[in-house]
C-alpha cells in the first residue's frame, strides 16, 4: 500500500458519510458511491470523489469499504454474481463495517476468498458522534493477518480497533452490544419519564443519575429527552442520529441469533417488540432514542 490510498466508500449516510471525511482528511483518495445525491454532493464538498456507481468507486481501488444498512444491501453488493466483487483488483482488502447477520458477513467473506479478496467484518459502535470525531470503536472479525492490514485504515476513523474472532465474529460482538444498547434506551425512558411525572427536572434527574450505579453509556452519549443534552440527536427533533428501524433490525438479528443458539434474550425481545411497534406508528426513520415518546403518555 503506497503513502495515499485509493479507497472505495459504498454507502454514505448517518455513518459513512462522516467515516469518509475522515479519511479524506487523513489524506486518503476517496470515492464514494451513495444511491443518494445530496450524500454525494457533500462527500465532494469535503474533498472526496463523488462516483455514479459502486463499479466505477472500486475501480483501482486498493481498499473498499462499505457501511450500508443490512444485509441484503451487503448481500447484494458482495454477493450477486455480477456484483463489485468482479470488478475489484486482486490484493484489494475489503472492509465491511455494516451492521449485518453473521452469516451474510461469513458468506460475502467466503466468495470474496473464492476471488482472492481478503474481507473482514468491521462493524461500528459509537454512533454519529463518534463517526463524525474519528473516535469509533470497531469490531472486527478476521484473521489476525487480514485485521493487520486493514489496522492504519480504521485507526483514521476510529480510536479502537478490537479482534473479536474470525469471520462474523465483528457481527455477533455489534449484536450483543446493540441489544443491551435498545434495552438501556428504553431503561433510560421510562426512568426520566418517571421522573418528569413525578416533578422532577430532567436535567437534574439525568445528573444524578449519570453519576449514580444507574449510569450508563446511552443515558450519557444519547440522553433521550430533549434538551438535556444540546448534542444528542433528541435535542433536534431525533434526526441525525440511530434510526428506529435500525435498531429494530439489530435486535431481529439479535433474536434470530440467539434462536440459533438455544439461548434466551427475554429482554431484548421485548426491547424488539416495542421497538416494533414504535416503527409500525411512524416513527422508524426517528432516532431510537424517540422511543421516550412511548412513555410519555400518562396512563392513569
Ligand atoms: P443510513 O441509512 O443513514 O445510511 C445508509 C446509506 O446507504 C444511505 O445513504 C443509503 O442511500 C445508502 N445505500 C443504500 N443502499 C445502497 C446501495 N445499494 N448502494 C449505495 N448506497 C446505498 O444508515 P447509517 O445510520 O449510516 O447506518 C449504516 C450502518 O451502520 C447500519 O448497518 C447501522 O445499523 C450501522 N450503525 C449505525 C449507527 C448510527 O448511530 N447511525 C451506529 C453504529 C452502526
Amino acid at each position: 500500500m503506497g503513502d495515499v490510498m485509493k479507497v472505495a466508500f459504498i454507502g454514505l449516510g448517518n455513518m459513512g458519510l462522516p467515516m469518509a471525511i475522515n479519511l479524506v482528511r487523513a489524506g486518503e483518495q476517496v470515492y464514494g458511491y451513495d444511491l443518494s445525491p445530496a450524500a454525494l454532493r457533500e462527500l465532494a464538498l469535503a474533498g472526496g470523489i463523488p462516483c455514479d456507481s459502486a463499479r466505477q468507486a472500486v475501480d483501482g481501488a486498493e481498499a473498499v469499504i462499505s457501511m450500508l444498512p443490512a444485509s441484503r444491501h451487503v448481500h447484494s453488493l458482495y454477493c450477486h454474481p455480477d456484483g463489485v466483487l468482479n470488478f475489484v483488483a486482486r490484493g484489494s482488502i475489503l472492509i465491511d463495517c455494516s451492521t449485518i447477520s453473521p452469516a451474510t458477513s461469513r458468506q460475502a467473506s467466503k466468495i470474496a476468498e473464492e476471488c482472492g479478496l481478503d474481507m473482514i467484518d468491521a462493524p461500528v459502535s459509537g454512533g454519529t458522534q463518534s463517526a463524525q470525531a474519528g473516535t469509533l470503536t470497531f469490531m472486527i472479525g478476521s484473521t489476525i493477518e487480514q485485521l493487520a492490514r486493514a489496522q492504519p485504515l480504521l485507526e483514521k476513523m476510529g480510536k479502537r480497533v478490537v479482534h473479536a474472532g474470525s469471520s462474523g465474529a465483528g457481527q455477533t460482538a455489534k449484536l450483543c452490544n446493540n441489544m443491551l444498547l435498545g434495552i438501556l434506551m428504553l431503561a433510560n425512558s421510562e426512568a426520566i419519564q418517571l421522573g418528569i411525572a413525578n416533578g422532577l427536572d430532567p436535567k437534574t434527574l439525568c445528573d444524578i443519575t449519570n453519576n449514580s450505579s444507574g449510569a450508563n453509556c446511552a443515558l450519557k452519549t444519547n440522553n433521550p429527552c430533549p434538551g438535556v443534552d444540546p448534542m444528542a440527536a433528541s435535542s433536534r427533533d431525533y434526526t441525525g442520529g440511530f434510526a428506529v428501524d435500525l435498531m429494530l433490525k439489530d435486535l431481529g438479528l439479535a433474536i434470530e441469533t440467539s434462536l440459533q443458539s438455544g439461548t434466551s434474550a427475554a429482554l431484548g425481545s421485548l426491547a424488539r417488540n416495542l421497538f416494533a411497534l414504535h416503527s409500525a406508528a411512524g416513527n422508524g426513520e426517528r432516532d431510537f432514542g424517540s422511543v421516550f415518546d412511548l412513555y410519555g403518555r400518562r396512563l392513569a
